[in-house]
């Protein structure tokens, strides 16, 4: 691993962009103070350039060149910073002029954080710099948790990809904003919910949710209400009495613990079923699985995938956001 990490830095430090773990999904790495380099990553995803990065730094120390801590957060920052970091909290705050607009799309803030991955870490560490990293996948589409589902995304447009195998959180980062309180605690604005719950986070402040604004617009740039999306059509069926198949067509389930006695499992001859988290139904090991699940099904060759929901508690909260926005129509 120690050749693979001198070679992304190589490649990094000549402005290119190199596929890597992290703990949540496979993100696709650039400097994040070299804007050609941005800006490949933006062109080998097709994103659009309203959609901004989660720039990633190596230490909590390295905050500082990137974003400008007002002081009436710096103690909550401190607070986040140390009970989460490194880890899969993403936190909004104000940018530092040196990174450059292309990142933020052109927002006064930035998006931070610092990875747990330890090949992440290494390869941030060695390069020195700030990488502005998102997910390693084709706009819209399934993240990926695996360096083949990488290769399936982007083979042939990018120069490298870094396998350290499956991501040990399999959903994006938690992402929020801080708004300060004379005399209270903090309102944390949730903008993502992902692996950091909001229970983990109402020991530091209250939470709210962005409201969606009207008509589908994203709260914010690149939370559009179609995201992480299979090719073949995806519902999610919120009651098993809802379903109504149509003849002919055929259908895959995508259970959460595929038991056989279960009423998502009972309720059609299935082509495919996969489960989220066989038996146990464990929500942590539903999120590991949940793109990979999705990524299969979307290859079973079905005309549809009915998902059955999740409890929205915990982690099953940010499983039922990807689930929503897979299921929306662009
Ligand atoms: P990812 O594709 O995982 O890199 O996700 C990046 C997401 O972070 C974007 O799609 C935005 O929703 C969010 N984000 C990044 N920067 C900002 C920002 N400055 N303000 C609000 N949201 C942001
Ligand atoms: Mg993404």
């Amino acid at each position: 691993m120690k050749d693979a990490v001198r070679e992304a830095c190589a490649l990094l430090r000549a402005g290119e962009i190199v596929a890597m773990p992290t703990e949540t999904v496979y993100g696709l790495g650039a400097d994040a103070f070299n804007p050609d380099a941005v800006a490949k990553v933006f062109a080998a995803k097709e994103r659009p350039s309203f959609d901004p990065l989660i720039v990633h730094i190596a230490s909590r120390g390295d905050l500082k060149q990137v974003a400008v801590v007002p002081a009436e957060l710096a103690e909550t920052v401190d607070k986040l910073t140390s009970a989460f970091w490194p880890g899969p909290l993403t936190l909004i705050l104000p940018k530092h002029p040196d990174v450059p607009d292309l990142v933020t799309s052109g927002l006064a803030t930035v998006a931070v954080r610092q990875s747990a991955h330890p090949v992440f870490r290494a390869i941030n560490k060695e390069l020195g710099r700030p990488i502005a990293a998102p997910s390693a996948n084709r706009f819209g589409r399934i993240s990926p948790t695996a360096a083949s589902a990488v290769m399936k995304e982007l083979g042939g447009r990018i120069p490298l990809v870094v396998d350290a195998g499956a991501c040990s959180e399999g959903v994006e980062s938690t992402i929020i904003s801080i708004e300060p309180r004379e005399g209270k605690k903090p309102v944390f604005r949730l903008h993502r919910a992902g692996p950091v719950t909001k229970e983990q986070l109402q020991a530091f402040g209250k939470v709210e949710k962005v409201k969606e604004a009207a008509g589908g617009l994203p709260h914010a740039p690149g939370q559009l209400p179609s995201h992480y999306a299979p090719v073949t059509p995806l519902v999610l069926l919120e009651k098993p009495s809802d379903f109504r198949p149509i003849e002919g067509r055929s259908y895959a389930l995508l259970s959460y613990r595929g038991e056989d006695d279960g009423p998502y499992v009972n309720l059609h001859d299935w082509e495919v079923v996969e489960a989220l988290s066989p038996g146990s139904g464990k929500l942590a090991e539903a999120a590991i699985r949940l793109f990979h699940v999705m990524r299969v099904l979307d290859e079973s060759g079905v005309d549809e995938i009915i998902a059955e929901p999740v409890s929205e508690t915990g982690l099953g909260v940010a499983i039922m956001d990807r689930l929503r926005r897979a299921a929306a129509k662009s």
